[in-house]
């Protein structure tokens, strides 16, 4: 098998999507898979089949989430830039629900849905400005962040609706960030989210949609494989005072894609300077952007000296002309060599869905495996 290559286990997903559900269905909660973190086929075909709805940001994510089994009533599409073809694409398919991010989105839907003679069914994404507390670059929730709008903007909204012939509003919708791993953050969520809702007087209205945001252990993903959809969804239930009638929808991605899937990849050269050792391996920051992107940490591992002691720290570096194509500075590796292979975990989400071909190099391929075992490579 030619390296590099993401390599999934179907079985841990299925565990995965089953303790989502088995939490979820305690208190009545929908959940839909947001496409953005991983769009892979297979993958897509295993959560659609288990049921669950799919939150989009983009049209073709919407196409390829129908084309998957996903149903047009379990589609949830958000975005602060969505154009006209995809407002008309989602409209036309009878999603169950666009996000609406501004006043002049609100309005833009509106023209296009009377065009087509339809009504939209709309909920406004409100902007609660409660920190995450995560990576300022996946903190969404704050005024000072590009999305959703005011709980002001949404109050005009409210106020006119019945002016807006073509749209059904059907609720509000949140989204604050993610890898939240601080279910205190959950917490302020939910209370925020009552505030709002007293405010509006939006709790006769039959939708309300968290987001998702539930973060994974990216240090130590052998032992915690799944994610804390317990503590996660007891949080909400805890705190959160819907209506009595009102339908609660979450949008996780990462927590219930993050851990099926690895990144392998080979050790092409190493080389020692006064200060460092690297290992290059023939993965680059195209496969998996996280670290250049974010500063994020994945574990790594020289599985093919999984019996050796951890001697040495080595700076796992890609082969692209950049000085962030970096998958771990300073990691703990036993004296590694050319030829190794190396095990990057915890590439489910946000991997291949943000892979490139940048310096013009192949995007890795995937493979599966079903036993939950690893399905290791031949030299
Ligand atoms: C990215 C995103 C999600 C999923 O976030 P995760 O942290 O992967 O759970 C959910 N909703 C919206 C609107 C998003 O943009």
């Amino acid at each position: 098998m030619q390296t590099p290559f993401y390599q999934y286990d179907l079985a841990l997903l299925n565990d995965t999507l089953n303790a989502a559900v088995a939490q979820a269905t305690r208190y009545g909660y929908t959940i839909h898979y947001a496409l953005k973190a991983n769009a892979n086929p297979a993958l897509l075909k295993i959560i659609s089949g288990a049921g669950f709805g799919a939150d989009c940001v983009s049209g073709n994510e919407i196409k390829v989430a129908l084309k998957n089994g996903f149903k047009p009533q379990g589609i949830v599409f958000a975005g602060v830039g969505k154009t006209d073809w995809e407002i008309e694409y989602a409209i036309e398919q009878n999603i169950q629900c666009i996000h609406c991010e501004s006043v002049q989105e609100f309005q833009v839907i509106e023209q296009i849905a009377q065009k087509l003679n339809k009504t939209a069914s709309i909920a406004l994404r409100i902007n609660p400005n409660v920190d995450a507390n995560t990576h300022k670059s996946i903190t969404t929730g704050l005024k000072e962040n590009k999305f959703g709008m005011s709980a002001e903007e949404a109050s005009l909204i409210l106020n006119s609706a019945n002016k807006y012939k073509n749209i059904n509003l059907v609720g509000l919708h949140f989204h604050i960030g993610s890898q939240i791993m601080n279910m205190e953050v959950f917490k302020n969520l939910a209370l925020e989210v009552n505030r709002i809702q007293e405010r509006l007087q939006s709790k006769a209205l039959p939708y309300l949609n968290l987001g998702g945001g539930l973060g994974i252990d990216y240090i130590n993903p052998s032992i915690n494989r799944i994610a804390d959809f317990e503590g996660y969804f007891k949080t909400i239930n805890q705190w959160l005072n819907p209506g009595k009638e009102q339908t609660i929808h979450f949008e996780l991605g990462r927590s219930l894609v993050g851990q099926c899937g690895q990144l392998y990849t080979r050790v092409l050269y190493t080389k020692t300077t006064k200060s460092r050792n690297f290992a290059i391996v023939d993965a680059g920051m195209n496969a998996l952007i996280r670290p250049a992107l974010y500063g994020a940490i994945h574990r790594i591992e020289n599985i093919s000296k999984i019996e050796y002691p951890t001697i040495a720290t080595y700076d796992v570096v890609g082969p692209i002309c950049e000085t962030t194509d970096c998958f771990g500075e300073q990691v703990n590796l036993p004296n590694t060599e050319r030829g190794d292979l190396l095990v990057v975990h915890s590439c489910g989400a946000y991997a291949e869905s943000m892979a490139s071909d940048y310096n013009l190099r192949e995007r890795p391929k995937s493979v599966f495996n079903h036993s939950g075992l690893a399905l290791l490579p031949k030299h």
